[in-house]
């Protein structure tokens, strides 16, 4: 076992023989790291030698990569790989294959060396350090095989850190018991899965269906019987509130939390992280028989991805009067009304008891949220967490454009009135006015020929417009320019158009004074700070109608995919922001 002060007092080359086997057959990763000594925490170190590769040439990276042996390839076989390979190969039970699966792997590693050049990497210790199954393994290697090269090298590379990552747990003889408990509730709960795609071994939990219910059972059993919150409730639209007085009943809550809710087919992080955290640093805090000198108050939103009804942030708008009361009458797609829906679940179903669910922003110091950031920046930078400086506010449109369908043969270049032709021209027109400005984006997500025909000329042409920006004022911008460019196209091609707005949504900018707290905190981790836009919504954008807030957003593997079954965190990662949440309710100032 070592410790940080050991390597941090150590000489250099002592330094890099305690790190020996951290990262296979590569030494100069933990000379060049020894200079940004001292390392005050694990997680520095481990950004600092992930560092050290990312600023290393390309033909270092391939040695790096090319150092690594298959997966129970020959050296395997052969008993040649180092001790940290042999152990985490047997662990993954590559060294109990069938014959079959021993066969699937072997023309993987050759399909996979024939089109790259390396060895296929992964860490097959997994996201929870427990092993990944040969059924794991085998399905995410045929998926990267169909990977592009410069995207592959990138994920080994990634890989690489993360067998660091554990292969230093081991040597400093860490368990990240707070990000496992995470990970295991986040598993507990994606058991719960409505009919239809429960059978498929797929996540879809809607607003009010049985499993949503099991859900927030479980949720509120949680917060009460292993966490020891004072007060645990399930209020009239649904959420899940628990709370943890304070030492001064009088001072104003911290609110946090986020949703219970998924879409269809959908990862097992994706709002649940953001209640599962503060949870955990509630049961520590009632381990350690502590109170924080305010309440915190803990909210599991019911609905925030409009599946079910087209009700989108149903549960944080609940909180800040924003609940609709004609969503009531709102049938979902067998015709059930939102109302008989609640009434089902138990709920009142009345609009005064959703009414009186608002919370008076004089009573709380303002909202806080952990998110998984479902974008690929995080993980593409090798950086656990990050620093959300605003959630973007957005415009949408669905428009069409009309000009005449006209015989392909037959009209001349010049006398055409081709309708997609003009939208493939915004389209670009789109693509190259967001990319010239930082942190705006657009994108035309639909595109639809009505009665399209190979030989005819394209009359109308339907089209989706999705623009987004870190300020109201850049996005507006924004709109007015893609709007003019499309008048101007409609006019020089001699075509007409309508714009129909369906989405408008302001910019949530994080409360300073909240967006520096979680700065602390990260850097106090011995992490860099990193501050970047949310592309997506969250329930922090509406809590920000009423109290000040901000966010904090963990990596997610595999590029960050969300809304995906492949959506992912490991547990160390998680670790980190339980961490990094328990920082922020000590800061001293709150
Ligand atoms: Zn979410």
């Amino acid at each position: 076992m070592i410790t940080l002060d050991q390597l941090n007092a150590a000489p250099s080359a002592d330094f890099v023989a305690l790190l020996d086997g951290t990262y296979e057959h590569s030494p100069w990763i933990a000379e060049r790291a020894a200079a940004a000594r001292p390392f005050l925490s694990l997680a520095q170190l481990k950004h600092a030698l992930a560092s050290v590769v990312r600023e290393a040439t390309r033909d270092e990276q391939l040695g790096l990569i090319r150092a690594h042996p298959e997966l129970a390839g020959k050296a395997a076989i052969a008993g040649e790989l180092t001790a940290e390979s042999t152990n985490e190969q047997s662990r993954a039970g590559l060294t109990a294959c069938t014959p079959e699966e021993f066969a699937r792997l072997q023309q993987l590693n050759a399909d996979y060396k024939a089109k790259f050049g390396w060895p296929f990497i992964l860490a097959v210790r997994g996201p929870r350090g427990q092993g990944l199954s040969r059924g794991e393994i085998i399905a995410t290697f045929a998926r990267r095989l169909a990977g592009h090269p410069d995207f592959e090298r990138a994920e080994c590379l990634r890989h690489i850190h993360r067998i660091a990552e554990i292969r230093l747990n081991d040597k400093f003889g860490i368990e990240p018991v707070l990000g496992n408990q995470i990970w295991d509730w986040a598993e507990q709960l994606a058991a719960h899965s409505d009919p239809g795609f429960k059978e498929q071994g797929q996540l879809t939990v809607t607003y009010l269906t049985e499993a949503h219910r099991a859900v927030a059972d479980q949720l509120a059993r949680w917060m009460r019987e292993d966490c020891g919150f004072d007060e645990v409730s399930i209020d009239a639209v649904g959420n899940v509130v628990g709370l943890y007085h304070g030492s001064d009943p009088a001072a104003p809550r911290l609110l946090t939390g986020s949703h219970y809710d998924t879409v269809r087919n959908a990862g097992k992080y994706d709002g649940r992280l953001g209640i599962l955290v503060p949870m955990l640093c509630v049961r520590e805090l009632q381990r350690a028989g502590r109170r924080l000198p305010y309440g915190l108050e803990v909210v599991g939103f019911a609905e925030e991805e409009g599946q079910r009804y087209k009700a989108t942030f149903l549960g944080s708008g609940a909180l800040i009067q924003r609940f609709k009361p004609e969503w009531l009458d709102q049938q979902d797609a067998q015709g059930v009304s939102m109302r008989q829906a609640m009434q089902a679940a138990g709920l009142p179903g009345t609009l005064a008891a959703i009414q009186a669910l608002a919370r008076e922003p004089k009573h709380y110091r303002g909202f806080v949220e952990v998110h998984i950031e479902q974008g690929p920046v995080l993980n593409e930078l090798d950086l656990p967490l990050g620093i959300v400086t605003s959630i973007n506010g957005s415009v949408r449109y669905v428009g069409e454009v009309q000009g005449m369908a006209s015989h392909a043969g037959t009209t001349p270049m010049d006398r055409r009135r081709d309708a997609a032709a003009a939208v493939a021209e915004l389209i670009l027109y789109v693509e190259q006015r967001a990319a010239a400005v930082p942190d705006v984006v657009g994108t035309v997500g639909m595109l639809e020929v009505p009665a399209g025909s190979i030989n005819v000329i394209p009359g109308r042409c339907k089209f989706s417009l999705d623009l987004r920006a870190t300020t109201n004022a850049a996005r507006d911008a924004l709109d007015a320019d893609v709007q003019a460019e499309l008048a101007r196209i409609c006019a020089r091609r001699g075509l007409s158009y309508q714009l129909t707005p369906t989405e408008n949504a302001s910019a949530a900018p994080s409360d300073p004074a909240w967006q520096q707290r979680w700065e602390r905190v990260v850097q106090g981790l011995g992490l860099p700070v990193f501050r970047m836009p949310s592309g997506a919504g969250h329930d922090a954008m509406k809590l920000h109608e009423a109290m000040p807030q901000a966010m904090l957003f963990l990596r997610g593997l595999n590029s960050g995919i969300s809304h995906n079954p492949l959506e992912s965190i490991s547990n160390d990662d998680a670790e980190l922001c339980v961490r990094a949440f328990q920082a922020l309710l000590e800061q001293e100032e709150l």
